[in-house]
């Protein structure tokens, strides 16, 4: 068993878990309780001391500052991102399933700090099971006055508004969530002038943050910041949940200590992925399928977001795993064609090029490829993410108004950088 407390995955092994009855039990609500006892600011510079960063993507932006962010107006929004879509990401459905009061305390402990008059909370389509128990979880959390008007009796009233999404991988942009949540097609709004802290839903300024992010404040509340930043190291703090997959014996959500653990670790020991399956050898691993592939030569990396973007990739939260028995040509156009299914559409170098790349992949993959076809390759991946290279520089540039075209290229120039004979 991990040595480090478990902040967000402590419930998981209670059957009751998603009840306000085993929350109860387990200390649920009591850091809404001691947040409405404190002064917005005073939580916020709880989460400060606690250098929490997003636990999203790989971007790991503060979320103390991303706070600040928010211009000086009213109203202001919360907006909770529960549209987990990336491949191998399946641990904010895990918190949303098993642990829904936690989400639900975690952010209104959020709105509390920001002066949030409203919040919405958006869930994948497909997430059924999800928005059965955040739905279930957030009557009982109004008829228990933790949710609506007079909070607990303090005077501060709130709003949850759940909102389920319709299966687009792109609402997990923030500005395509906001979209989405208007009513209209989730396009991603350019980047300026449309910061959500300044131009958000409704064009208010808006917070938006992800799910785990939101369920880590109860603890940070309850515990201090000062005793989430003594776990893990420098800016990698805290603990963080990893979804491990692909070839390893123990696939599964994982809740590990930052910068602590190397990937050998995760993947070999049997707290964790148990070895890789039938005894292989290591071919690749993906540390978010948007970012380059890594190799064996990276496996004692230790799992630091400061320690991954020198070999590429950003410390993303969906670990892929692929043993020497994996097609790298099948791999690479499998992903491919995942993002070009799932451009939106509005620029041409990600509508385009997306699914020319994925043409080309397949004639690869069904065996009629020429020679000529690697080249072209990389010549349209340089249309949408000019001077893409092996080895690969993060971050990528980009021709395109969100990070969706630029996720294209590197499952490719991976596969071309590290098994070009294939
Ligand atoms: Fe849409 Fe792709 Fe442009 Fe993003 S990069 S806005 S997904 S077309």
């Amino acid at each position: 068993m991990p040595s480090h407390p478990l902040v967000v995955t402590s419930r998981f092994d209670r059957s009751d878990s998603h009840t306000l009855m085993g929350y109860e039990a387990t200390g649920g609500y009591q850091g809404l309780r001691r947040a409405l006892e404190m002064a917005p600011d005073a939580i916020a510079q709880e989460v400060r001391t606690a250098g929490l960063t997003g636990r999203s993507g790989g971007a790991a932006f503060l979320t103390a500052q991303k706070w600040s962010l928010l211009v000086d107006s009213e109203p202001r929004y919360l907006v909770i991102n529960g549209d987990e879509s990336e491949p191998g990401f399946c641990k904010d459905r895990a918190l949303m399933e098993r642990d829904p009061h936690q989400l639900i305390e975690g952010s209104l402990i959020c709105a509390r700090a920001i002066g949030a008059s409203q919040i919405f909370l958006y869930v994948r389509g497909e997430m059924a099971l999800a928005q059965e128990r955040i739905a279930s979880a957030l009557v009982e959390a109004y008829d228990a006055g933790y949710v609506g008007a007079d909070v607990l009796g303090t005077g501060w009233s709130i709003d949850i508004v759940l909102h389920w999404g319709a299966g687009a991988y792109i609402v997990g942009e923030e500005t395509g969530l906001i979209e989405s949540l208007e009513g209209k097609r989730a396009f991603p709004r350019t980047k300026p002038p449309y910061y959500p802290t300044t131009y958000g839903l409704y064009m208010q300024p808006t917070v938006v943050n992800n799910v785990e992010t939101m369920s880590v404040l109860p603890w940070i509340v309850l515990n201090g910041g000062a005793a989430f930043a003594a776990l893990g190291e420098n800016r990698s703090l805290g603990t963080r949940m990893f979804s491990l997959s692909g070839h390893v014996n123990r696939p599964g959500n994982y809740e590990v200590e930052l910068a602590k653990l190397s990937f050998r670790e995760l993947f070999e020991s049997p707290d964790y992925g148990g070895g890789i399956r039938n005894g292989n050898a290591l071919k690749a691993f993906i540390i978010g399928a948007s970012f380059p592939w890594l190799g064996p030569e990276h496996l004692d990396l230790k799992m630091d977001i400061d320690a991954t973007p020198p070999a590429g990739a950003p410390l993303g939260s969906g670990i892929v795993v692929m043993d020497e028995t994996t097609c790298s040509v099948r791999a690479a156009w499998r992903l491919v064609k995942f993002y070009a299914h799932e451009s939106c559409g509005q620029c041409t170098p990600c509508r385009e090029g997306g699914s020319w790349l994925e043409k080309i992949m397949y004639r690869i993959e069904s065996g009629a490829g020429r020679m000529e076809d690697l080249d072209l390759l990389m010549d349209v991946c340089d249309t949408i993410s000019p001077a893409v290279q092996w080895p690969f520089k993060w971050p990528p540039s980009m021709t395109t108004i969100c990070a969706l075209g630029p996720s294209i290229p590197p499952s490719i120039v991976s596969a071309l950088g590290m098994f070009r004979d294939e």
